[in-house]
Order: C-alpha cells, then structure tokens, then sequence
C-alpha cells in the first residue's frame, strides 16, 4: 500500500510489512517510481497490494 507519513508518501509492502526508503512529496509520484525503486503491484485475493524488492525475489525463487 502507499501510505501518507509525516506529509510524504511511502510504499509500505503487504507482504512483510517493510516500508520503502523512498518518499515521495506526492502519491503520483510514488505511483510513478514504483517500478523504478523495484515495487510491484500484484493482486492478492481480489484486491491490489504493493510487494518490496524483496518479497518479488523470494516469490520468483520459489517459481523456479
Ligand atoms: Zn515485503
């Protein structure tokens, strides 16, 4: 999810519940980074959530 703290906005992953280094002065342009700071949009049951660098790299792990 992104969530508002302090006035900026950050990622904080569904997953593990990590929150990202990065913040962002506006929600577009923590929508914008995402994919460049490694985040990932992925649905989870019925709903969207933001997944960390490091979630995406367990799950491709227990894929291959
Ligand atoms: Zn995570």
């Amino acid at each position: 999810m992104i969530s508002k703290e302090y006035g900026n906005y950050t990622f904080i992953c569904d997953i593990c519940g990590a929150g990202s280094d990065e913040e962002f002065e506006t929600f577009q342009d923590a929508v914008d980074a995402k994919g460049d700071i490694g985040w990932k949009s992925k649905r989870m049951s019925g709903e969207w959530a933001d997944v960390c660098p490091e979630c995406i790299e367990l799950e491709g792990r227990e894929e291959s």
